[in-house]
């Protein structure tokens, strides 16, 4: 049975940088938390950053791969550089999914993290551009099949057609 990684705010754990969760609520994924495929993480909260915690963007082209490659940087809105732990944050998604045998995740878009659709566009102004967070950029170059919380019905699509 395939398992799959879930950003834990999804799951309705209040771990979002302002404290709050944003549960998605819909038949599959109760159908997968009972069946117990699901694989609960906060990479941020993985990577030891407190709740709350400022609101982080990344700053410079290119979304999370840039990242990754050292092209961009994450930045909170106070100024302060924390790249390093949203490489961290990456990383340890990555080990727990590969702990757990996940093929798939199903990440909350617009996030700097698990964002794989959209992102925010480094200004802090509200404005979203396309493009992929760290730790989605970071499960994608591992070959793991991202979704976005949006996209849950072709993550369905995408099991049902597995051997
Ligand atoms: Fe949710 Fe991912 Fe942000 Fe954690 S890092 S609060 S799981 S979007």
């Amino acid at each position: 049975m395939d398992r799959i990684l879930v950003s834990a705010c999804l799951m309705g754990e209040q771990v979002r940088y302002d404290g709050k969760a944003k549960p998605l609520a819909h038949p599959l994924l109760d159908r997968w938390r009972q069946e117990g495929r699901l694989v609960s993480l906060c990479p941020e909260m993985a990577a030891g950053l407190p709740v709350p915690r400022p609101p982080a963007e990344i700053a410079g082209s290119g979304g999370g791969a840039s990242v990754l490659d050292g092209r961009a940087t994450l930045v909170e809105n106070t100024g302060r550089d924390v790249t390093a732990a949203f490489l961290l944050a990456a990383e340890r998604a990555l080990a727990v999914a590969r702990q757990n045998d996940c093929r798939f995740a199903l990440l909350i878009d617009g996030s700097p993290s698990c964002g794989s659709g959209e992102i925010y566009d480094g200004r802090f102004a509200g404005v979203k551009v396309a493009g992929q967070g760290v730790v989605a950029a970071r499960l994608m170059r591992a070959g793991i099949a991202v979704f976005s919380h949006r996209d849950i019905e072709a993550l369905a699509a995408r099991l049902d057609a597995q051997p």
